[in-house]
């Protein structure tokens, strides 16, 4: 008997996805965006896939994604479909790329960064301010991306896709990008005056996040993303490649504010080590984990022990305080407090 297709597009339930980065271990902010991610899937029906983002092959830590199931094992959170790995099929983005390519809306491009960034400071570019409101990490692209301005763009036309080890650029259209997100509200952001061209093949022979994010979320039928706000921006870009692939509408958006450090930086190895492993390995229990990220999102109003159900029960995104979340170190105690 052939199996039933598993990633209709066309599937009529709605979906979410848990897409962890096999680069390090789920820390307590990475935490916060599965559980909810879950609560809300649970609460309202959608089906759950979970991706392991592994696109980002110099990052990739050995282990790091059997720590990361096992940690969402851990804290309770489960799924419907999955492991699927990213860098295992990556066939359907070749064919995203190519179909750019052959549309005229991507070209190969050999440029360095230094070359980029000179080009980029030239008086005569726009100067590329984020466009979104303050605090919506439209600078915060991931990887510390750099504008690529479209005085940079070679002619554009049709081409074929025949050089897999350079970077292709996506010919970003300068517009404005509106949607509604359902935590951090109208969106408008514009990706041409942020990141301009941005990658969507790299010189290592694989595809970028936005261009594989927007390929597995339309093969995999997401129809709901929930993630940290640090990807707002990317939000856009990945709305212009929907647009662009005429894959349909994009995705639903919902982006949680991030958790952050004492001096306002996203968490991070100098803020200790807040992985949630290492909690797990010093004997506390998840229930106190959950109790912790519940407090921060106003599922509840102190810090207090909470199990998974509790945590779906109480889920609000209403409820999400604006603005970053701190981790301080009376958080750190009060985990540590009572095994
Ligand atoms: N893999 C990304 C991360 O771990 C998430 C990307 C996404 O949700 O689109 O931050």
């Amino acid at each position: 008997m052939t199996a039933p297709e598993k990633h209709t597009p066309a599937s009529p339930r709605p979906a979410t996805r848990l897409a962890p980065s096999p680069t390090g271990a789920l820390h307590l902010g990475n935490a916060r965006t599965f559980m909810i991610t879950w609560a809300l899937a649970r609460q309202r029906g959608w089906r759950i896939v979970l991706r392991i983002e592994d696109l980002d092959t110099p990052r990739t830590r050995p282990g790091a994604l059997e720590d990361a199931i096992d940690t969402l094992e851990w804290l309770g959170v489960d799924w419907d479909e999955g492991p699927i790995i990213q860098t295992r099929d990556i066939a359907h983005h070749v064919a995203a790329v190519r179909r750019l390519a052959e549309r005229g809306l991507a070209y190969p491009c050999a440029l360095t960064r230094a070359q980029i960034e000179h080009a980029a400071s030239a008086p005569h570019e726009d100067a590329g301010a984020p466009e979104g409101p303050p605090g919506t990490g439209a600078a915060e692209a991931p990887g510390k991306e750099i504008r690529f301005p479209a005085s940079l763009r070679p002619a554009l036309g049709p081409r074929a896709f025949d050089d897999e080890r350079t970077n292709w650029r996506f010919a970003t259209p300068d517009r404005p990008v509106s949607f509604a997100d359902e935590c951090a509200g109208a969106q408008t952001h514009r990706p041409a005056r942020t990141v301009g061209d941005f990658v969507v093949w790299t010189s290592r022979a694989q595809p970028s996040y936005q261009l594989a994010c927007v390929v597995d979320d339309h093969r995999q039928g997401i129809t709901h993303v929930v993630r940290g706000d640090d990807l707002l921006d990317s939000a856009a870009r990945q709305t212009l490649l929907y647009e662009a692939l005429e894959l349909g509408p994009p995705p639903s958006y919902c982006h949680l504010p991030l958790v952050r450090g004492e001096d306002g930086k996203r968490l991070a190895k100098r803020h200790g080590d807040t992985r949630v492993a290492r909690y797990r390995a010093a004997g506390v229990a998840p229930q106190r984990v959950i109790g912790l990220l519940a407090w921060w999102s106003g599922f509840q109003s102190g810090r207090a022990p909470l199990s998974a159900q509790e945590f779906r029960e109480a889920c609000r995104i209403a409820s999400i305080p604006p603005g970053p979340v701190t981790f301080t170190s009376e958080d750190d105690a009060w985990l540590l407090s009572r095994r």
